[in-house]
């Protein structure tokens, strides 16, 4: 087995470019500030990719502020929570609902916002600063001179943008016949989006080579064997009668279906880019060593990309871990980033979403206008092969179907659609017992519109389209301890490996499968 690690000069320089200082020293520069709401706001800071010039303004602070469960029993209930959220600004942890709905709120507001919401609530995080240090970018630093892909060591920390990107470039680099680099394109800081184009085509022209080696051995082992028995009239050996495992091996395709699947959307869900991280390692790993993985990535081309919203997911490492949309300038100069999952073109701005750019799910002034949903469109409309999609967000463990934006609407394909997904979330509880409820974004939250499941299913013509909130449930939200990191990985890819699975038994008729 190879070990894979990356130069731990090269991450160490990754690491001490993009954090000059340790983040301590950082908090110490707003250390005893009052913190109050509105310095939560959106607040514009220099778009710069160049983070060597990152002045250490500060890595925002959470002190006093609380996550709060509130219990919605009615249309009507919900409608009011829905007006006090935007009207005070407040962050929503997770979607709007009947059941429950979590809001993060600073203790002084409590009160205020339990007199207008005056629904049964529970605190679920007491105070969010004392979570956030757990994930302290400079934490992570040490780390790095132990990374290595094949021990699962990689997946015990977060990872910021640089190293994750150094994980897919050491992927492309080391497995060159299995893995491709896919370039998605560039975001409104300058930020290239790229990821992994995994698929067994060449790679498998050199296992054919070598099983015909091996099948030539095989053949003179049993013409030896034959002539023994006619010697000593017995059997000496049963071995050479066994099954080999992968002795005939799937071919894969020049043109195969494609599954495209990503994380990062939403750039504070960290639990995604870690996950899908993980998901392309195990495809890559297990190709070759595992016959299921190797037929699925002979049969499909998979095409993975850690982080989608980089902008985003930088500006979280950086500035503030709570930071949900882009980084793309807004009509309000102080209230920069439009929520990309409410920015697709299927839809867009009908429900769901917030025409106020200051708002966490602002959805832009046009469909598409956003840079991140746009380039994944565009991708799959000019490959023409994508029969699977899903993305990863946290958290609240669904595993959710078309449609979230016209709730009256349900796909022609549904059937196909929730039973394949049914049993990716069986195959997901089987690994260690974490449920996920698996239904329309419509039936298991609220109407969402400008989601990309939406659009992949009903322009995109992607039939298995889904997306898919991790763990957990709310205990840590966001801030999902990194313990949390590899058992998550674990179950979300047999998930996929089911789902995947799932497609090529279910579609034969689509004339490719063997
Ligand atoms: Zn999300």
């Amino acid at each position: 087995m190879r070990l894979l690690t990356i130069p731990v000069a090269l991450a160490l320089s990754v690491l001490c470019t993009a954090y000059p200082q340790p983040l301590q020293q950082a908090n110490n520069n707003v250390q005893g500030q009052q913190i109050t709401f509105d310095s939560f706001r959106p607040q514009h800071h220099p778009a710069s990719h160049n983070n060597a010039n990152n002045d250490n303004s500060g890595y925002a602070r959470f002190d006093d502020q609380q996550v709060l469960r509130v219990e919605v029993s009615s249309m009507e209930e919900l409608k009011k929570l829905e007006a006090t959220v935007e009207d005070k600004n407040l962050d929503l942890w997770s979607n709007l609902r009947i059941g429950t709905v979590d809001v993060r709120i600073p203790s002084s507001e409590i009160e205020a916002f339990k007199a207008a919401i005056p629904f049964p609530s529970t605190v679920m995080i007491p105070n969010l600063q004392d979570l956030v240090p757990d994930q302290a970018p400079a934490l992570n630093i040490q780390a790095a001179s132990s990374w290595n892909y094949t021990d699962d060591s990689f997946w015990k920390n977060y990872h910021d943008l640089s190293t994750l990107n150094n994980f897919t470039e050491t992927m492309v680099q080391q497995f060159p016949d299995l893995v491709t680099r896919t370039s998605m394109g560039f975001t409104h800081e300058g930020r290239e989006v790229f990821g992994m184009t995994i698929h067994g085509y060449k790679k498998r022209q050199e296992m054919e080579a070598m099983e015909e080696l091996v099948e030539e051995v095989e053949e003179l082992v049993e013409e030896a064997s034959s002539w023994w028995s006619w010697m000593f009239g017995s059997s000496s050996s049963s071995s050479s009668s066994e099954p080999k495992e992968l002795k005939k091996p799937s071919k894969p395709k020049k043109h195969p279906k494609a599954i495209v699947i990503h994380g990062g959307q939403h750039a504070r869900e960290w639990i995604g880019p870690a996950v899908v991280s993980y998901i392309a390692k195990e495809l890559i790993l297990g190709y070759g060593n595992s016959k299921k993985i190797t037929r699925l990535v002979d049969q499909f081309e998979f095409t993975i990309v850690p982080v989608l919203n980089v902008d985003g997911y930088a500006y979280t490492w950086e500035h503030n871990r709570m930071w949900r949309k882009n980084r793309q300038p807004t009509s309000i100069p102080f209230c920069p980033g439009i929520d990309p999952n409410r920015n697709w073109g299927y839809k867009f701005a009908t429900g769901g979403s917030s025409a106020n750019p200051c708002s966490d799910a602002y959805h832009g002034s046009e469909a598409f206008i956003a840079k991140e949903p746009k380039m994944i469109a565009d991708y799959i409309l000019k490959k023409e092969n994508v029969v699977g999609y899903i993305d990863f967000h946290s958290y609240s463990q669904l595993w959710m179907t078309p449609f979230g934006a016209d709730c009256s609407k349900i796909p022609k394909d549904d059937e196909d659609i929730m039973e394949a997904g049914m049993g990716a979330a069986k195959a997901l509880k089987d690994v260690h017992g974490k449920k996920f409820a698996v239904g329309s974004v419509c039936k298991i939250i609220y109407q969402a519109s400008g989601g990309s499941l939406d659009w992949t299913y009903a322009e995109g013509g992607v039939k298995y389209s889904y997306a898919v909130e991790l763990r957990d449930t709310g205990r840590h939200g966001f801030l999902l301890p990194e313990d949390e990191i590899l058992p998550s990985s674990e179950e979300t890819f047999a998930g996929v490996l089911h789902l995947a699975n799932f497609i090529r038994k279910r579609e034969k008729q689509w004339g490719y499968w063997m």
